[in-house]
């Protein structure tokens, strides 16, 4: 059994159990009992059912949100635009279930087409940061495909997809389609990624774990798709509007308590505007409501665990130039930082995962471009400037999955989010994130003789 904990009270709130090894494989072989099945429910049926679990998720809204809420410590304000988000992205791929087909192309001799083959038995594995968002990018493209799937949640947060599994049931589709197993990474994930009756592992999570899995993927040549971790530059020109960018940053990197991978963390701003930008920045750090998830106008929750703020304790050394206040009630908490920094102190080259955000000065824009790029990483990342030529060249010079000008927003469901470099391969949401849970076929009919 796994405790789960409430981060903003430290109360229990449920006991979970976690499988074994005879289990994973059991929950595997229903899955894979159920692909031929499910596999060949017609597309309308198959659209039907996804947009009905849309459905049931949008009417369970509320009760969805306070759980994630509660497990996770975020505020109720995120919660809620997470659960939208999950209904609109099983409305998304219901809609996409037709709408992914092959082509005719011209050969000799006869008639050449391809074919969108569902893979199989599908392992979604997902991180503790945005529970029931991310599961819903890899199922909704996985069972629009006609796969049949295996999602683990991650151990500390797996209460709002074992309700899912409840409202997917409730919905219709057959059983055995979408399960749910729970245990930790090292058992059960583990399992996943090396059983041979499970065609891809769908990894969200650090790029250590995700290292792993692509190795452990290796033995049975399994595909994968790995959405890993980033440290994703904000890019202020002295240009810009500086009053707008820097009421944006804070919670660029504080939402989620920075427990968001799209996380601009460096914050990188032009000498010019420097001072300027520091002072208006603060301003606006010192404004972030920090409290009780559970309010409807809190704005930042604390972290996941005290290990995890113990973690994100031991990056904060160096020039501090902002410390926000914590709640004195029980809870994770960890205050909204800002430290002064070079891009190759040890908290600008590593996720920190948490809310503590390095500004870098640069000189000019070839700087800005080198900095920006010099990261293993490369998921998200903005630019802020009035110039539309440069606007454009940043967008194309920086190596990242992501980019956003004048704005600091990463995600929308029918666009495709995934990083280059060391945060991963492989692309979520938009109709590319069907191309991850398809195989390709190629049939040839002779029409000449052979
Ligand atoms: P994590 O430690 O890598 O864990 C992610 C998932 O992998 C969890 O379900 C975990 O299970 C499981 N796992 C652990 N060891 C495993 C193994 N040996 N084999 C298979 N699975 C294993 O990541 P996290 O701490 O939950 O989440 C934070 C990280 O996720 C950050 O680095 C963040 O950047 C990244 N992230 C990336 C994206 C993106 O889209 N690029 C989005 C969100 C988060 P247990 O935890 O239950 O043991
Ligand atoms: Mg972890």
């Amino acid at each position: 059994m796994t405790v789960v904990v409430n981060p903003a009270t430290e109360e229990t709130i449920a006991e979970v159990p976690g499988a074994t090894v005879e289990e994973a494989d059991r929950v595997i072989e229903v899955a894979k009992r159920a692909y031929p099945a499910w596999r060949a429910v017609n597309p309308g049926d198959r659209a039907r059912l996804l947009r009905k679990l849309g459905g049931l998720v949008e009417e369970h809204g509320e009760e969805l949100a306070r759980l994630e809420t509660r497990n996770v410590g975020k505020p109720i304000s995120d919660s809620r635009g997470e659960v939208q988000m999950v209904a609109d992205v099983f409305y998304f791929y219901a809609g996409a279930v037709d709408k992914h087909y092959g082509e005719t192309i011209p050969v000799a001799g006869g008639v050449n087409m391809t074919f969108r083959e569902p893979l199989g038995v599908v392992g979604l594995i997902v991180p503790w940061n945005f529970p029931i968002a991310i599961a819903s990018w890899k199922l909704g493209p996985a069972l629009a495909c006609g796969n049949t799937v295996v999602l683990k949640p991650a151990e500390l947060t797996p209460l709002t997809a074992l309700r899912l599994s409840d409202l997917a049931l409730e919905a219709g589709l057959p059983e055995g389609v979408l399960n749910i197993l729970t245990g930790s990474g090292s058992v059960v994930g583990k399992r996943l990624v090396e059983h041979p009756d499970v065609a891809k592992i769908g990894f969200t999570g650090s790029t250590e774990v995700g290292r792993g899995v692509m190795q452990g993927a290796a033995e049975t040549i399994k595909r994968v798709t790995l959405e890993l971790g980033g440290k994703s530059a904000n890019v202020v020109f002295a240009d810009a509007d500086l009053e707008a960018a820097a009421a944006s940053a804070p919670y660029a990197v504080f939402g989620n308590a920075g427990q968001d991978c799209c996380a601009r963390s460096r914050i990188l701003v032009e000498r010019s505007a420097y001072d300027r930008f520091l002072e208006l920045l603060i301003e606006r750090a010192a404004g972030v409501q920090l409290g009780d998830p559970e309010d409807d106008a809190t704005e930042m929750g604390p972290l996941i665990s005290a290990d995890h703020r113990e973690k994100v304790s031991s990056y904060v050394d160096g020039n501090v130039v902002f410390r926000g206040n914590t709640p004195d009630s029980k809870g994770f908490w960890f205050p909204c930082t800002i430290v002064e920094a070079t891009n190759d102190d040890r908290i600008a080259r590593e996720e920190v995962f948490g809310p503590v955000a390095a500004v870098i000065p640069f000189e000019d824009e070839a700087e800005a471009v080198r900095l920006a790029n010099d990261t293993p990483y490369g998921l998200s990342g903005s630019v802020w400037t009035r110039d539309v030529a440069r606007a454009l060249r940043m967008a194309r010079a920086v190596e990242t999955g992501v980019l956003s000008v004048n704005s600091n927003t990463s995600v929308r469901v029918s666009t495709p989010f995934g990083g280059f470099k060391q945060s991963g391969f492989g692309r979520e949401l938009g109709m590319h994130a069907m191309e991850g849970y398809s195989e390709l076929k190629n049939v040839y009919i002779a029409t000449e003789g052979d």
